[in-house]
């Protein structure tokens, strides 16, 4: 083995022995049940951890993380995820966690190069183009990027909100809300973004009464 990773191997046992201490029973309650309630998609960004920022063990979210927390229809990965959570975990919340300082909404709102990755980046273009003048008017180079990490996190949200997955499980009377976030890396707070829809067409409404506060704020104090 690769004496570079070796000491993974020693955090994992030093980790296993300390769980196996603090709470016998850990692992075998693992085992035999997986009952989630919450469903996470965020982004790859290794400063953000899903279970750490909401205080969960391991058995408590079942997670998902892409680059800049993008939700597409064609996606099969994230469909799958999707599908899995509602209908055979069936968890009654799927929180969409954006996050300031994203690198990728970073690149898709200044059109930088770094490969492959562009093209999939190209779905947060999609997002900023929607608003491309009120960004405009933003002078200060931060709040367009902080803006559009939120704004991304709710389009993706209410992009969820739009599967077949999410439309038959509220059509049969199933419990479970899309919530919109942002999780501050400078503070480990998490902003609610209000959007928390129990249907496609309360996502789209949400989706906009957000986007429409958020760039009234504009002219006033940071809104974070
Ligand atoms: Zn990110």
């Amino acid at each position: 083995m690769s004496d570079a990773i070796a000491h993974l191997f020693d955090n994992n046992r030093a980790w296993s022995s300390r769980m196996q201490t603090e709470d016998p029973g850990f692992f075998l309650r693992l085992v035999r049940q997986q009952a989630p309630k919450y469903l996470w998609v965020g982004c790859s960004d290794s400063r953000v951890p899903a279970n750490q920022i909401i205080g969960l063990d391991p058995g408590e979210v079942f997670v998902h993380r892409n680059i800049a927390n993008v939700v597409v229809q064609n996606d099969l990965n994230v469909l799958s995820v999707i599908q899995y959570a509602v209908d055979i975990l069936k968890v009654e919340h799927i929180l969409v966690v954006g996050h300031y300082g994203c690198g990728g909404v970073k690149a898709a709102l200044n059109d930088e190069k770094n490969g492959l990755v562009d093209n999939w980046l190209r779905h947060v273009q999609d997002v900023r183009d929607c608003y491309v003048g009120q960004l405009a008017q933003m002078e200060d180079p931060s709040w367009r990027h902080d803006r559009l990490c939120e704004l991304n996190a709710i389009h993706q949200a209410a992009n969820i909100c739009q599967t077949s997955v999410l439309k038959d499980a509220w059509q049969r009377g199933q419990n479970v809300t899309v919530h919109a976030w942002c999780y501050s890396l400078d503070n480990g707070l998490v902003n609610d973004l209000k959007v928390s829809a129990r249907s496609h067409e309360q996502a789209v409404e949400q989706a906009q009464n957000a986007a429409a506060r958020m760039f009234w704020m504009k002219k006033s104090k940071r809104p974070r």
